[in-house]
């Protein structure tokens, strides 16, 4: 079993994206039933074919990009298993200069606490992703609570994706996926009970952006990801806030392979940002937040701190 060892070097990075999907894994099995990846693609415009976990990095090496890898454990929401999450690990830690592995783990299932802390602690995750639209949960119900307790003794952060989403969307029942779940406000609950958890909203939260701004602004522990629309579709509140109150808490994702960054940073640069706001988000925040600085590469006495979270 690899456990995975960050190799990023800091200093050699152009940008770290904090939202990219890896949803098939060597023996070709995809996250989503099939019926459901093709609903997506025809929402998203986008070609079903999934990138692998080497295409991934390479596609990023390319780019001097590190780039927080995921997919999603729905299996009780969705009857389907997720792609191998130890195979993920393994391509990342084959591939640990670009690549970051968040773990996932579907918090309905009977040994998610179980599986989590083996993630944790023996793949070496870097963070866990969460989807309560596609896992079928309420994040701010205290029966997870354990599950974020682990998290938060590991020093990892939580990502949560917030908002509408392109899962389900124009199916019947929109294949019985909640919204509602993903409304960022759930959140607020999250990062009152657990300071010491970093949580990440994933998204700019349609339709739900002002509770977003506000968890975030409230909120020390509670930061924001900007992936998966064009910065030209962003609310105007959410590039308000970045270029200004929330500049240290927001940060560049993509939502590769759904949106490409090329595609994100292009459109980026017409938003107007503040010189000195753009590289925060494009990079500095997210070394932070994901406590890079302190990987092995990342010190410049290339000596390794272990877990480098402050
Ligand atoms: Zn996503």
């Amino acid at each position: 079993m690899a456990r995975y060892e960050c190799a990023v070097d800091v200093a050699a990075l152009d940008a770290v994206d904090a939202h990219v999907h890896v949803e098939k894994d060597h023996a070709g099995h995809h996250s989503l039933p099939t019926e459901v990846i093709e609903a997506a693609a025809r929402y998203f415009r986008a070609p079903t074919e999934r990138p692998s976990v080497d295409e991934t990095a390479a596609y990023y090496r390319e780019r001097a990009t590190a780039a927080v890898v995921f997919t999603v454990d729905a299996t009780t929401q969705l009857g389907h298993p997720p792609n191998s999450v130890d195979d993920l690990v393994a391509g990342a830690a084959a591939n640990a200069d670009v690549l970051i592995p968040f773990g996932s783990v579907d918090p309905r299932r009977p040994d998610a606490l179980d599986e989590a802390r083996r993630q944790l602690d023996d793949l070496g995750v870097r963070g866990m992703k969460f989807h309560p639209t596609l896992q079928g949960f309420d994040p701010s119900d205290e029966r997870w609570f354990p599950l974020y307790e682990l998290v938060e003794a590991a020093g990892m952060p939580a990502l949560f994706h917030t908002g509408q989403t392109g899962i389900g969307a124009g199916m019947p029942g929109g294949h019985g996926l909640r919204l509602g779940l993903s409304n960022p406000v759930l959140l607020d609950v999250v990062a009152a009970a657990f300071p010491r958890l970093t949580v990440i909203m994933a998204h700019p939260s349609v339709p739900w952006q002002d509770e977003a701004i506000a968890v975030a602004t409230h909120k020390g522990n509670a930061y924001i990801d900007l992936s998966g629309w064009s910065p030209k579709y962003f609310p105007e509140a959410l590039v308000r806030q970045a270029n200004g109150p929330l500049q240290d808490k927001v940060l560049f994702g993509s939502d590769y392979p759904l949106l490409t960054p090329d595609r994100w940073r292009r459109d980026v640069a017409e938003l107007g940002l503040k010189d000195d706001v753009l590289p925060k988000i494009l990079k500095e925040n997210a070394v932070r937040v994901l406590g890079l600085a302190g990987t092995s590469a990342g010190t410049s006495a290339g000596t390794s701190t272990g877990r480098g979270r402050a």
